[in-house]
């Protein structure tokens, strides 16, 4: 073993779980750095808290006054906490989070000072945030941007520094950033579902969408990650011989968490709590060393800030604990990878789950209302809900039997399933009020018996039905969740109110009942989605072959599946919701495929120098030894040598082949590279990056692994994956 890698495995092995202390009641800790309701209750004037509730309530603007009320109250609280500093927290369109600190501290006079924060600061920002992706939306003539507050997720305390979570739009009012749109789409969904929602109950006047988040992760120990520059680059190793044991054994998945694991979870949870990020769930998962972390579900909106904190929390909670943190889909080839189930449902300000079957029929049949009308959208836009989860990241994971495909399906269960096809069976035509009856009692009644027994998961599906909501499985671990959620909340709002639209024409003109005009337009949409539905094994070759049959799409890679986020419809249904304007949407798209080829392009580059740098070098080094031994070899036998000196022979051989196909797998790529670097088009450029670079990394890393296991393991210089999947 080098004496770099074995140094660093040493110090790894040596290494003690760093103590943390703990609330032992984490519901006394929870929120105490969040300005939330109870915060802003003790500190406002009552009118004042008032006037806010409304206004987030109502979705309005907040004026001068209170919002300097609520500045200064935010102020004292912050410094109470011992904040000295407070910014814009934003999601701009890199995925990460942004935050530009600003001092509370003023002079006011020479020599004197004080700590001020007024209304002014809080509602508005103008960092100097050029050069955030933009898609062209901001000229640099034009290059402001700016940050707005966003009170529906509270301010919390960071560190020291007062984090105030804000949208953020160019000076033409474009979105930037994920949380615009994905705002406007809860809000989509909120009119949308309200308006159904009151069919069956008048009193309910908001509909939120909430989202409970599965984030899973890889801690690799921090001194071995050095020695790798591609997991330092790019989050994922682009060589490396498969260890000898794996996950074959399963001993990982629920098994006892590692100390030193435990000892950074119990950390970062306690920073959560504190943040009010509601963490419920810890455990082991398939692949060594990879660990997943769940909260309680929440608003979306909150959720999605929570999921993008969290996941900033964990790099710096990592990091005191000598680890790094991988979020990618797919750090390592031969184990599982990394994904972010998304939990997804609807619920009434009445406290009613929209996606829970109730006791009595008729609220069965509201819960049919949305169950059906969210796999009708999920049919009708299926292509849009793939490419919201697209990333160069995640391409390695879909389809590789281990997630799900990139097909999107529903699973609903065997149970749900039969409902459904008694419902579209029961009647041709109009209802007569005793088979309306008949109906309610055999059939729609009888739900919640049913779901009980419905344990069977599917979890080869992408987007499957669980009992009181729908998970999105497909959603990549890198993820910014507001992505998929935008998606998913717009069509489901398109839906909606297309329905609302229907129902309301059978009842308005042709006088039939409420239920039975719902029933009917329900029965249609069965037919109308079946298609959508699979209960199959989606890892399977035979589901491909029946999906291309039923006209479902199979976009395998990021190029391909992007290319819907401009088509004519889904700009007509951005546009009608008022989620995103053409140019929002064509920026957007810009950034992604921009991004798609970056990333394609550092990886080639990165592939290029450890292979030309670290593994090449290597190998020449250990043909020298085997030379050098075949020398002497031959001066004691003479010509006899051959018989003593065979394998070394090959050896050499063969390694010269290794090094001969490296070398010309990266002049290749380097060729390829150039040539995509010079088309003008980005989606054709993306393509190139997809179809000519991409695959010749398979060819290059094949040879390096091939040395990695005849290489003489002292020299080898790169953590071999039985190092960094191994010690924890
Ligand atoms: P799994 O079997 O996938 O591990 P669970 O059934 O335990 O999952 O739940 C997974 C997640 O679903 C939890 O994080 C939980 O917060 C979330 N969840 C539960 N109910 C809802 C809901 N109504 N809306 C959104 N998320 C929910
Ligand atoms: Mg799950």
């Amino acid at each position: 073993m080098s004496t770099l890698r074995f140094d660093a495995l040493k110090a790894s092995m040596n290494r003690e779980p760093v103590a943390v202390t703990e609330q032992p009641k984490r519901s006394q800790a929870f929120g105490a750095n969040v300005f939330g309701f109870s915060a802003m209750e003790n500190s406002l004037p009552k009118s004042t808290y008032k006037n806010l509730l409304t206004a987030i309530e109502k979705n309005q603007t907040i004026n001068r006054d209170i919002a300097d009320q609520i500045a200064n109250a935010m102020k004292e609280w912050a410094l109470s906490k011992g904040a000295t500093h407070y910014t814009h927290w934003f999601q701009p369109l890199t995925g990460a989070t942004a935050e530009k600190h600003d001092a509370f501290f003023e002079t006011t006079a020479p020599g004197r000072a004080l700590e001020r924060f007024e209304g002014n600061q809080l509602v508005q920002q103008e960092p100097d945030a050029s050069s955030f992706p933009n898609g062209g939306i901001r000229n640099t003539f034009e290059a402001r941007g700016y940050t707005a507050w966003d009170p529906t997720s509270p301010a919390f305390i960071f560190g020291t520094t007062l984090c105030i979570p804000t949208v953020f739009v160019a000076y033409t009012g474009e979105a930037l950033d994920y949380k615009t749109p994905l705002l406007r789409a809860l809000h989509a969904v909120d009119d949308a579902a309200t308006a159904v929602a009151r069919y069956f109950d008048k009193n309910v006047k908001k509909v939120s969408a909430s989202l409970g988040w599965e984030q899973e992760y890889f801690l690799i120990d921090k001194s071995l990650a050095v020695s790798r520059p591609d997991l330092e680059l790019t989050g994922r190793t682009l060589l490396g011989h498969s260890s000898a044991k794996g996950q074959q054994l399963d001993d990982h998945y629920f098994g006892t968490i590692p100390s030193r694991a435990l000892s950074f979870m119990r950390d970062l949870e306690t920073e959560s709590i504190l943040l009010g990020i509601p963490v419920k769930t810890r455990h082991n998962e398939v692949a060594p060393n990879q660990f997943e972390l769940a909260p309680i579900f929440e608003e979306a909106n909150l959720a999605v800030d929570h999921n993008s904190l969290l996941m900033d929390l964990m790099k710096k909670v990592a990091d005191r604990h000598h680890f790094k943190v991988l979020f990618h889909e797919k750090p390592f080839a031969g184990v599982n990878g990394s994904g972010k189930h998304n939990n997804w449902s609807l619920s009434t300000d009445t406290g009613v789950n929209l996606l829970a079957p109730g006791k009595t029929p008729m609220s069965n049949l509201q819960f049919l209302t949305f169950f059906i009308n969210t796999i009708k959208a999920v049919h009708d836009n299926e292509e849009l809900l793939r490419a919201s989860i697209a990333s160069a990241s995640n391409d390695h994971r879909l389809g590789a039997n281990e997630a799900p495909p990139a097909i999107m399906s529903v699973f609903i269960g065997a149970q749900l399933t039969k409902v459904l096809s008694e419902l579209e069976g029961v009647t041709k035509g109009k209802l007569s009020p005793q088979e309306k009856t008949d109906l309610k009692l055999n059939v729609v009644g009888k739900i919640p018996e049913i779901l009980l027994d419905n344990t069977d998961r599917n979890r080869t599906s992408p987007f499957a039905f669980t009992g009181n909501k729908f998970e999105f499985r497909a959603v990549g671990s890198t993820a910014n969740c507001a992505n998929p959620m935008t998606v998913l909340n717009s069509i489901v709002a398109k839906q909606l109110k297309e329905f609302k639209k229907e129902a309301d024409v059978l009842i308005d003109k042709k006088g039939l009942k409420k239920d039975e005009a719902i029933f009917n337009v329900l029965r249609e949409y069965i037919k109308q989605s079946r298609n959508i539905l699979f209960e199959g094994n989606g890892y399977g070759e035979d589901w491909k072959k029946e999906a291309k049959k039923r006209g479902l799409s199979n976009n395998k890679n990021t190029p391909e599946a992007l290319k819907i986020k401009i088509d004519p419809k889904t700009i007509v249904l951005y546009e009608e919701l008022g989620v995103m304007n053409t140019t929002e949407i064509e920026a957007r798209y810009e950034i992604e495929v921009e991004e798609y080829i970056h990333r394609i392009q550092i990886e080639g580059r990165v592939l290029g120098d450890i292979a030309r740098n670290h593994v090449i070098p290597t190998a020449v080094k250990y043909q020298n030894i085997l030379i050098h031994n075949v020398r002497g070899l031959k001066d004691i036998y003479g010509k006899d040598f051959n018989k003593y000196a065979s394998e070394q022979l090959l050896l050499i051989s063969d390694i010269s082949k290794h090094i001969e196909a490296i070398n010309s797998g990266v002049t290749t790529m380097i060729n390829e590279r150039k040539k995509a670097n010079i088309i003008a088009e980005s989606i054709e450029k993306a393509e190139a990056y997809c179809k000519k670079v991409k695959p010749l990394f398979d060819e290059i890393r094949y040879s390096c692994d091939k040395l990695e296991l005849l290489i003489d393991d002292e020299l080898w210089p790169l953590a071999k994956y039985r190092e960094l999947l191994f010690t924890t």
